[in-house]
């Protein structure tokens, strides 16, 4: 799960990293309450789940009421690369000296945890990183050792920050992966990580977080109570939602054949079966979901699944892929016909088995007789046949 800025530096503040003051804010009218609470210059950043905001026109300066009222009205309205925006942060504008780049994320190569950093952090982050490569620092935490003040002392030494940003600097990589740690973050980016103050006062020099990105891992959910306050409510997709209901892994994305299947692996071998007979077929026909019913594919699983993909508008053909294993696939065959009399959907479902069962499965379904249940002996076969369906579904029905 992605956070929005305003979540984000919600758990970099818990870990006493500083940020602006900022408040969250959906109209114009709780802007201008926002703005006049923050005082003046102040910043105001669309709020959505996607980086390079402020390139896009989303992140903008305000230096009265009137003026944070109307650029509110510009931004958010925004949809920015896809993602419409859900509300602004209004944020105190800071007089930036400085602008660094931190991260630290998951690396599944060398398990364990990459701390990539520059000096030269910003907007500009990937373009310089592109041409400046050696002045980003890929460097590592390793999860069974100890990452105390010395060795984020170190750390901040050899990425680059100025010498008298070195002790704040090290005291933010500590507290950055306290945040990772303990929140189950796969991703904490702060960009800018910034030098802010006034340029003739040296004391009055300090870093702070302008923005933030985390990611949290959803396979660490159930014990972190507390994320149910991240929950998205605008933007929940209501087939996702209840899938996770169902306790099913489905992913909505933008075709129109319905795919059923268990294990993530073959799910995903159907999802590539399904596009590449579109293309063969020239219809350029897509999968409209991902769904792994996983190891128990009981009759009552597979009726569920059928009854959330069936009732997407957007289906207009089913595949179900399944390979029996400790559920037969008599059992799914059956959970299939039980779905079908539930439902009495009128769009064609092609079904391949392999596995425990395979063949009485589908001879329980040829049995049946319904009209636009098709049986499938491959998954190449099968693929075809559904991408056929959904490009000439009308003609069938
Ligand atoms: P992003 O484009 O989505 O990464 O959004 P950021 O929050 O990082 O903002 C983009 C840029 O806007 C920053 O790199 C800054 O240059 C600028 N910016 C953001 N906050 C402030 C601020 O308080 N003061 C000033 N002067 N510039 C800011
Ligand atoms: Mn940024």
């Amino acid at each position: 799960m992605d956070l929005y800025e305003y979540q984000a530096r919600e758990l970099l503040e818990e870990q006493g990293i500083a940020t602006p003051k900022a408040v969250f804010a959906q109209n114009s009218h709780e802007v201008a309450q926002a703005a006049e609470g923050i005082g003046y210059p102040c910043v105001v950043k669309a709020q959505v789940k996607i980086g390079h905001r402020g390139q896009a026109g989303g992140v903008r300066l305000a230096k009265t009421r009137d003026e944070a009222i109307l650029v509110s009205e510009d931004i958010l309205p925004m949809t920015i690369h896809k993602h419409k925006v859900s509300g602004v942060l209004v944020a105190e504008a800071k007089n930036i000296l400085h602008e660094y780049y931190v991260s630290i994320s998951v690396d599944r190569s060398s398990r364990d945890f990459d701390v990539l950093a520059t000096a030269n952090g910003g907007t500009e982050v990937e373009e310089i990183a592109r041409e400046h490569p050696e002045s980003v620092k890929r460097l590592h935490i390793d999860a069974l050792e100890d990452f105390d003040i010395e060795a984020a002392t170190k750390m901040a030494e050899s990425i680059g920050f100025y010498h008298a940003d070195v002790d704040q600097a090290a005291q933010i990589l500590l507290k950055m992966w306290r945040c990772f740690k303990e929140n189950d973050a796969t991703l904490v980016e702060i960009n800018p990580l910034a030098k802010i103050g006034d340029p003739d006062d040296e004391s009055s020099k300090t870093l702070c977080a302008l923005d933030a990105k985390i990611s949290l891992d959803d396979n660490a959910a159930f014990r972190h109570d507390g994320w149910k306050r991240f929950a998205d409510p605008v933007h929940v997709d209501p087939f996702e939602q209840k899938a996770r209901e169902h306790g099913l892994h489905y992913v909505h994305l933008n075709g129109s054949v319905g795919v059923i299947g268990n294990g993530a692996g073959l799910v995903m071998s159907s999802l590539d079966a399904v596009s590449g007979a579109g293309e063969d077929q020239g219809t350029n026909v897509k999968p409209a979901n991902f769904l792994d019913i996983g190891g128990g594919a009981s009759a009552q699983v597979m009726c569920d699944s059928l009854e959330i993909v069936l009732s997407d508008p957007q289906v207009e053909s089913v595949l179900v892929n399944v390979y029996g294993g400790i559920t037969s696939c008599e059992q799914v065959a059956e959970g299939i016909l039980e779905a079908l009399d539930k439902l009495g959907s009128s769009k064609p479902l092609v079904v391949r088995f392999d596995g425990n069962a395979a063949a009485e499965g589908l001879s329980i379904l040829a049995r049946a007789d319904r009209a636009n249940l098709h049986v499938a002996q491959t998954m190449e076969e099968a693929a075809q046949q559904a991408a056929h369906l959904a490009a000439n579904g009308r003609e069938v029905r």
